[in-house]
């Protein structure tokens, strides 16, 4: 944290206990004796330093016209240093006149030297930022607090106390250089409060938030329309609870969820490489979030699904299984405030102060004539412009192997840019090389349509996936990452999903619908025997090339998960089995729809606090800058759940909107 943070808030801290006090007399000698009570060090301002010979100029230099007139007096000011500690300043008009310690019962060996130095140096030198004595920082910060304090009461200003080169204000001046933009714009096109970059879950999220908390917002779209992924995102949700949760939790007889389960899971299922901070932030906030939506129309399918990698009962799907569903109304909620969303412009470049806070004042877009403009941001820039599977570069750069010959379920915007962009001007980026496969794409395309959401809600009905020998290959419970590779690793492509009619009536994650369509479209296989159903397959061509299933083979596999489910145990793969929930594959007609990984989610991206503050390779809050979504890292660790992305980006995207406009997180933030 910055000193000028901590400055912040200790000040803030102070002035909430009404600590700035106006006292009569004092006494004003130099005593030594450190204790509690005890009047201790101080300084008086030399004579000499107020000379003011013909230049206006004292002796230190400063010209005294520069500095706002304050009112004389004597100021008594409880401060803390590293405990607290009664500080009495007397000011003149134009300058510091004496600081002496009143009371304070600082460690006395570790503050003695800054007890007698700071006050003496704050003096003679007229400075409120001088470097800290050291090995007593927070005596040093204490003393420095206490006099800015009197400063500000007697209607002064502090920053005109600054006079030395090194001083940073209590700490030792930071030798590393802001990272910020060559050169700023010399006016701005446009000005607004919040600017919001990217209009996917995130984006659209932050924009609503920060424009109902009555900031002035606008978002900025480089594609056609807003959506971005979350348009073609796989419409499921998960959330602990939720204002369905009693209806439905009885009604499909599943045992209800709980949030810490929820986190343990997305941890586990991250290889405890995620933060915890923000875990908590999204599962908390994801069933607020989700009733938000469900209030202002959006409609789910009848069930709660317990996907890859989940121990609980806490997937919900949209009505048409497609994220647009959620995009649909997180557009109406936004068509009703005043935010201003420019599509069509491009966000290409972030604007940075070096000098004063290093602070981020807006971007230069180019809009949709070409036009490159300046917006300038009063409260904040929240990035929310998405991750880089759509960039081959920028994956291989992580990961070589993600080359091109790799599709992506990701739509033509999922560049990343927004990343590098924030590295220019100092970001710190996390957990890079942590890219996710999504296993059940169509093997043809890499597309992720709304009939390869189905092999991902059905592990907990009773899928079964088979490779093109029509054994299986993986644990159909386990998480994304395990079951990519063990596709890769089956020998064949592609590999498929089989199912039944009962998982078709009573999973609820289907609609007649969409099995229809599929079927039409020849994304779903149907057959009345499993061995037609395997002929049906190899009737198919896969990126042109044909497979020989044995029917017989498949019938065989089919029948001993059969058996497994009955027993509620797989010795062969080790599945959680939840007997009366798991569905055997024995009614027909039975279906397949071919699957295989394409490049989906960048888990990796710019590092950022729990209050959605980007971070600089510093490891400091870049002041002005927000981020939100799958332009961050750090929320999934090495894998993400299938499920925890919409959660994660609408409630980063909401804790964004409120950060920037009221310095404060959203109450289902958690405290701890
Ligand atoms: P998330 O799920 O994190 O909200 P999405 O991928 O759904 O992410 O949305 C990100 C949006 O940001 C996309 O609509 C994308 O087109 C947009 N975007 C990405 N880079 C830029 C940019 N440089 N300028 C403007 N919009 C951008």
């Amino acid at each position: 944290m910055k000193w000028t943070k901590k400055w912040v808030s200790a000040l803030l801290a102070l002035s909430i206990l009404g600590a700035v006090g106006c006292t009569g007399p004092s006494p004003t000698t130099n005593a030594t004796k450190p204790g509690p009570s005890t009047p201790t060090t101080g300084a008086t301002k030399p004579d000499a330093s107020t000379t003011t010979p013909q230049t206006g100029k004292t002796t230190q230099g400063i010209d005294l016209s520069k500095i706002q007139a304050m009112k004389p007096g004597e100021y008594l000011i409880d401060s803390k240093g590293q405990y607290p500690m009664k500080v009495k300043v007397v000011l003149k008009e134009k300058s510091i006149d004496q600081v002496v310690l009143v009371e304070q019962t600082e460690t006395p060996t570790v503050a003695e030297a800054a007890l007698r130095e700071m006050p003496k140096r704050i003096v003679e030198k007229q400075d409120i930022y001088l470097d800290a004595v050291s090995g007593a920082t927070n005596t040093s910060k204490g003393i420095l607090q206490a006099v800015r304090m009197a400063i500000e009461k007697a209607g002064g200003k502090p920053e005109q106390f600054k006079h030395s080169e090194s001083g940073q204000g209590g700490e030792k001046k930071d030798p590393r250089p802001t990272m910020g933009s060559r050169t700023l714009p010399s006016q701005w096109d446009e000005t607004y409060d919040v600017i919001v970059v990217g209009g996917g879950f995130a984006g659209l999220s932050a924009a609503y938030t920060a424009s109902k908390n009555g900031a002035k917002v606008v978002l900025i779209e480089k594609m056609p329309v807003v959506g971005g992924n979350s348009q073609i995102n796989g419409g499921v949700y998960a959330s602990y609870t939720s204002k369905l949760a009693d209806t439905l939790y009885p009604k499909l007889k599943l045992k209800p969820d709980t949030a810490e389960k929820h986190i343990e899971d997305t941890i586990k299922g991250g290889d405890y490489m995620s933060d915890i901070k923000l875990v908590k932030n999204f599962v908390y906030g994801a069933p607020v979030f989700l009733d938000l939506m469900l209030d202002n129309g959006l409609k789910v399918r009848e069930s709660i699904t317990r996907p890859g990698g989940h121990y609980g009962y806490r997937t919900y799907t949209t009505e048409h299984g497609i994220g647009a569903d959620i995009v649909k109304v997180q557009k109406e909620l936004l068509a009703k405030t005043d935010t201003k969303v420019q599509l069509n412009t491009k966000m290409v470049q972030i604007y940075r102060e070096t000098e004063g806070n290093g602070r981020v004042l807006g971007i230069q877009v180019r809009d949709h004539e070409g036009k490159l403009r300046a917006i300038k941001a009063e409260k904040g820039v929240i990035l929310a412009s998405g991750g880089f599977s759509g960039n081959v570069a920028m994956r291989q750069k992580h990961v070589p192997a993600l080359t091109k010959d790799l599709p992506t379920t990701n739509h033509v915007g999922a560049t990343g840019e927004g990343i590098p962009m924030a590295q220019e001007i100092g970001a710190n980026t996390i957990q890079m090389s942590y890219i996710q496969l999504y296993p059940f794409a169509n093997p043809n395309s890499g597309v992720l349509d709304a009939f390869a959401v189905i092999p991902f809600s059905g592990p907990s009905s009773g899928i079964v996936y088979v490779d093109v020998q029509g054994k299986r290959y993986v644990n159909e419970g386990e998480r994304r990452d395990v079951c990519s590779r063990a596709a890769q690793n089956s020998g064949g492509f592609p590999t498929f999903s089989i199912f039944g009619q009962d998982i078709v009536e009573k999973g609820g994650f289907i609609t007649k619908e969409q099995l229809a369509d599929g079927i039409k479209a020849e994304r779903i296989f149907k057959a009345d025997t499993l061995e037609e159903l395997a002929k049906k397959i190899n009737e198919h061509q896969f990126k042109e090339k044909t497979i020989a299933m044995d029917g017989k083979k498949l019938a065989e596999t089919i029948q001993k998960h059969n058996g497994f489910v009955a027993a509620g145990k797989d010795p062969d793969f080790g599945k959680v089995i939840d007997k009366g929930v798991m569905m055997k594959v024995d009614r027909a007609p039975y279906y397949a729809i071919p699957q295989w990984p394409s490049v989906h989610h960048t888990m990796g991206g710019l590092a950022i606090t729990e209050k959605t503050e980007v971070m600089d390779i510093w490891n400091q809050v870049i002041p002005g800058l927000y981020a939100a979504g799958e332009v961050v890292g750090g929320v999934h660790g090495t894998n993400r759940l299938g499920s925890n992305a919409i959660p994660d980006a609408a409630v980063h995207g909401w804790i964004a909107g409120e950060v920037v406009t009221k310095g404060s997180v959203p109450t289902f933030v958690p405290k701890n």
